[in-house]
């Protein structure tokens, strides 16, 4: 999976100006007057650089060859002066990128979130927990980054590298002919890693995820993890993610470093050509030796900088993966993009109609013409073998796809033509493994109706058999519930599940029953629960048990995506098809109790 993603993501390689351009257009104007001040302590440190290697001429022709003791004096002056303006632009500038830097990180993770929360299901059918952990962290700082990268490069190197070659080109023009001769071997080289290195961050990202994806399911799967001793094997796996990623790790670090021994040696040949040339010209011909002394100095600070652009692209290249994987889900288009312009779902009995529907997950249809009426305020069961589609008629009903084929109709509305959230308002669900949040007992249940007082999520909980366990925690309702609801038993869990929906209050029901059997007692206090809930509401149940479907007013049997019989029990019990078989299977040590 994480390689298809994977091939899927870098198809298009060569998109790096592209992706700059878009990342600066997005960023760069909110910040354009930070930028601009910055750029103007860049262009001071620049100056101030170049202003070093020029006062050199001085130093050597004033102090060492004429002896002039008094500019001694006036030189160091002008040197601290210098040094010191340019260490007060390089702090302006450094904290005013590093600000806007953080900002845009925040901006983007803002964005991110708004976006995957507005995704449709089929993202997180596809996405892994690591891969969208990794999105978060890792992508939004990789665009920071890359906007770093390019001000930088753009502003601080080249400026000064402007600044220095002018120096050099004002001291001795030839001289500055002869060091570019290094550059045409230095940018095939780095063009050569910077290849490399694309290929590398692929498979970092890849790996990367995977670490998230297992730590995840390590803390979440604790207790499954633990009781058939499978550290082992996740150690295993976790060893051999982490491994690939350390070794994707060096190799990128040794590309980009060797840029370094790459210009060192170039440089080092360009230098001595300089020394050669230049020893040659003062020392034959007579020419000035402090114009030669500024000319070397302005050649060594500039490269520095020039080293740094040279790396530009490597470094650029490495981050520019990880924006890519940014935009990817920046891009998708959300679940809903027309709920904006529609009206809200008015639901008057609460009637759930589905109308010959078609859905496919992937190739094989999961629903094949479904048709079938849940009347309003009536119980009706669905029932079936695993696989049969009864979860996937809860996610059509719920909108968490959208129908390739025929209608949810709610009171005869076509649920598509209404806004998601007013339908969703109408909904409340109940299902075996409720998910609960990692925050208090009371926010779990306040969920089902966001606002709601501490007397109506109170009330909801008696109304729900939870009050009393509730109450018995240590901090009542403000107890923790530990990460996925941990702290809770699973008769708890349900339970906190049930008087949200209860305080939710909505006309429809969904309710899928737990197949795991609780104690009897536990078991007793959720039926109960349950029933009060049903009570003068819509509920579609996908039955587990034999007394629901014996009490449920319609049972569809499912098979294959399609209802295959309805009736109420003794009906369908009667017509010893699909149903009574099913009973006879599903039901057996109900029936034989
Ligand atoms: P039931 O709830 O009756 O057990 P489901 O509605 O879960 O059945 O599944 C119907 C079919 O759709 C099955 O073949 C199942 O494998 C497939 N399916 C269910 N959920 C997904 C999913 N998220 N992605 C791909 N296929 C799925």
């Amino acid at each position: 999976m994480f390689k298809a993603i994977g091939d899927k993501l870098f198809a298009d390689p060569d998109g790096a100006p592209a992706l700059i351009r878009r990342l600066m257009r997005e960023n760069f104007r909110d910040y354009r007057g930070r930028y601009a001040l910055a750029f103007l302590f860049m262009a001071v440190s620049a100056a101030a650089g170049a202003g070093s290697a020029a006062i050199m001429k001085n130093v050597i022709n004033e102090v060492f060859i004429n002896r002039d003791a008094q500019m001694v004096y006036i030189i160091s002056g002008i040197v601290i002066a210098i040094f010191t303006i340019r260490g007060a632009a390089t702090y302006g500038q450094q904290v005013i990128l590093s600000r806007i830097g953080n900002s845009i990180i925040a901006k983007l993770q803002r964005r991110m979130y708004e976006k995957v929360n507005s995704l449709g299901m089929r993202f997180f059918d596809h996405t892994s927990f690591g891969e969208i952990a990794n999105r978060f962290s890792h992508n939004t700082s990789a665009a920071r980054q890359v906007m770093d990268l390019v001000i930088l490069a753009a502003g601080r190197d080249v400026m000064s590298v402007i600044g220095l070659v002018a120096v050099m080109v004002y001291q001795n023009p030839l001289l500055s002919l002869i060091s570019l001769t290094i550059m045409p071997p230095a940018i095939i080289a780095v063009a050569h890693l910077v290849r490399r290195v694309r290929k590398i961050a692929k498979s970092q990202f890849v790996s990367q995820s995977k670490i998230l994806s297992l730590v995840k399911e390590t803390a979440l799967g604790i207790r499954v993890v633990k009781s058939f001793n499978y550290e082992g094997d996740m150690q295993r796996s976790m060893d051999s993610a982490v491994a690939d990623v350390e070794r994707q790790a060096n190799k990128i670090a040794i590309l980009t470093a060797r840029t370094s021994p790459l210009m060192e040696t170039l440089g080092g040949f360009a230098i001595a050509l300089i020394i050669l040339y230049g020893g040659y010209s003062v020392i034959h011909l007579g020419q000035d030796p402090g114009a030669f002394f500024s000319f070397i100095t302005a050649l060594l600070l500039a490269y520095d900088p020039m080293k740094r652009l040279a790396r530009l692209q490597v470094n650029l290249n490495t981050q520019l993966v990880g924006v890519r994987l940014l935009y990817e889900v920046l891009d998708m288009e959300e679940a809903h993009p027309n709920d904006k312009n529609l009206p809200d779902l008015n639901v008057t009995k609460g009637e759930v109609k589905l109308d010959n529907l078609q859905f496919h997950y992937d190739e094989a249809p999961a629903l094949d013409g479904m048709t079938l009426t849940a009347k309003a305020g009536e119980v009706t069961a669905l029932v079936g073998a695993s696989g049969a589609g009864k979860s996937t008629v809860f996610a059509m009903i719920e909108r968490f796809y959208e129908p390739q084929g025929g209608a949810v109709l709610i009171d005869g509305q076509d649920v598509t033509q209404y806004t998601v959230k007013s339908l969703r308002k109408n909904i409340a669900i109940v299902t075996q493994d409720t998910f609960l949040f990692d925050r208090s007992v009371r926010e779990n249940i306040e969920i089902g109706r966001p606002g709601a007082s501490l007397e109506d999520i109170m009330e909801a909980a008696k109304n729900a058999n939870a009050h009393e366990f509730i109450m018995a925690m240590e901090k009542g309702y403000d107890s923790p519930v530990g990460e996925g609801g941990l702290l809770l038993s699973g008769g708890q869990r349900q339970r906190v599940a049930i008087a949200r929906a209860m305080l939710s209050n909505a006309p429809i029901l969904l309710l899928d029953e737990a197949t795991s059997a609780l104690d009897a007692e536990s078991e007793n206090k959720i039926q109960i629960a349950l029933a009060r809930l049903m009570k003068g509401r819509t509920t579609l149940v996908i039955a587990h048990r034999l007394a629901t479907v014996r009490d449920a007013d319609t049972i569809h049997v499912l098979e294959a995506g399609k209802v295959i019989e309805s009736g109420n029990h003794d009906a369908l019990y009667k017509m010893d098809g699909v149903y009574r078989r099913l009973c006879e299977l599903q039901f057996r040590s109900e029936t034989q109790s």
